[in-house]
């Protein structure tokens, strides 16, 4: 089998759509005529990607307010905030360009989706040819939605917790009942928690371990064969064209990381200094079997964040390295995060959105030509 090539999930939003969300935010247009932008902008994307000749493609997660957000609100500044939430909650990260992102507070329960992945997938599904994937939220980000220090008077962090996974399964097995071949979690989380940053108090938490049990709760309730389409997404963050925890050794995450029972891993890895070093960590602490399933490790051969595209050569160049390191059979490749996870996000580095959007697709085009030259040169084209 050809080593298989997934992107994580989403694409800057046209210039167009994000003026958009504006219009919206300002009251100036309704639901409906935004949704018209959304659905314009996803066409596109889907027949972007299908161009690339990926072979599993997204709408771009042009109606998500972002990765992390979508099932709670319907903007980034908090238009459409789902019941029992406030805007005002914590910073999840702090970007090295000093820009940050925020999270709602949880005032009390019982906490509930108002929008799952399967919900926006299905308006998209009829605009793809191809197969296509969702990615999802990680229940260990959404469980920051709650007070770090203190309980909530009427609805305990055991009950929220339990509420939390009841509708992160419900969240994956949505998007495979209305049609994803593929989900992957979102965890850029993972890392960050390594940083202890005192500007971002639970970071100091110690709370990798506690994630990984948290997602290992949700991702212990599908059977094996149906983790084999179930992965998890690391990254040192994406946004603005930034990071927020590159600084991070992967030392203290990948070998926790792959202790979640996931079928498969989308990993950054393009942007990292020492490439050797990471894959060998991945080789190291990935597992063959993870409860039933191998897991599979997508190496990232594209950086989002820089304008510059990378060669096909150099991609399977990478893969071919990488294939020093892990089993070919468990190897594949990948972007190192979505290429904007935040709807509301001008790529600075890029001069436009739109210009990043066609940096994507030929990054993407590039990884999908670098992955076949690297199956053939190791055999299992
Ligand atoms: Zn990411």
């Amino acid at each position: 089998m050809p080593i298989p090539t997934e992107n994580v999930g989403s694409l800057p939003r046209p210039t167009r759509l994000q003026e958009a969300i504006e219009a919206y935010d300002a009251g100036k247009i309704s639901l409906e005529e935004l949704q018209r932008e959304q659905d314009l902008a996803c066409q596109d994307s889907i027949e972007r990607m299908e161009a690339t000749g990926q072979p599993i493609v997204t709408d771009g997660e042009q109606r998500a307010s972002s990765f992390a957000t979508y099932p709670l609100t319907d903007t980034l500044a908090g238009t459409g905030l789902a019941d029992n939430l406030a805007p005002d909650g914590q910073k999840f990260a702090i970007f090295a360009d000093g820009h940050h992102r925020q999270l709602p507070r949880l005032t009390g329960g019982p906490f509930r989706y108002k929008t799952y992945a399967g919900d926006l997938l299905a308006r998209s599904l009829p605009m793809a040819i191809k197969p296509m994937k969702q990615a999802v939220i990680a229940p260990s980000m959404l469980s920051l939605l709650y007070p770090l220090e203190r309980d909530l008077p009427d609805y305990s962090r055991e009950q929220f917790l339990a509420d939390l996974c009841d509708e992160c399964e419900r969240d994956i097995r949505k998007c495979f009942e209305v049609g994803a071949k593929r989900v992957s979690i979102d965890f850029t989380e993972g890392r960050l928690a390594c940083r202890n940053d005192p500007d971002n108090p639970w970071t100091g938490q110690k709370m990798l371990d506690q994630f990984i049990e948290l997602n290992n709760r949700v991702i212990n309730r599908f059977t094996p064969n149906e983790r084999r389409s179930i992965g998890v997404h690391t990254c040192p963050g994406g946004d603005c064209d930034s990071t927020h925890s590159a600084d991070v050794d992967y030392a203290e995450l990948l070998p926790k990381m792959f202790q979640m029972n996931a079928g498969y891993f989308l990993m950054q890895m393009a942007s990292e200094p020492d490439k050797k070093y990471v894959y060998d960590l991945v080789g190291r602490y990935s597992r063959e079997d993870a409860n039933g399933v191998p897991q599979v490790c997508f190496i990232g051969v594209c950086d989002p964040l820089n304008p510059e595209v990378e060669s096909p050569e150099q991609i399977a160049e990478a893969l071919q390295t990488a294939a020093k390191y892990i089993p070919k059979e468990r190897l594949g490749s990948t972007d190192d995060c979505g290429f904007s996870p935040f709807s509301v996000d001008k790529k600075p580095k890029h001069g436009t959105p739109d210009f990043a959007r066609d940096i994507a697709f030929q990054k993407i085009a590039a990884r999908v030509k670098g992955t076949q030259i690297a199956s053939e040169a190791l055999g299992v084209a």
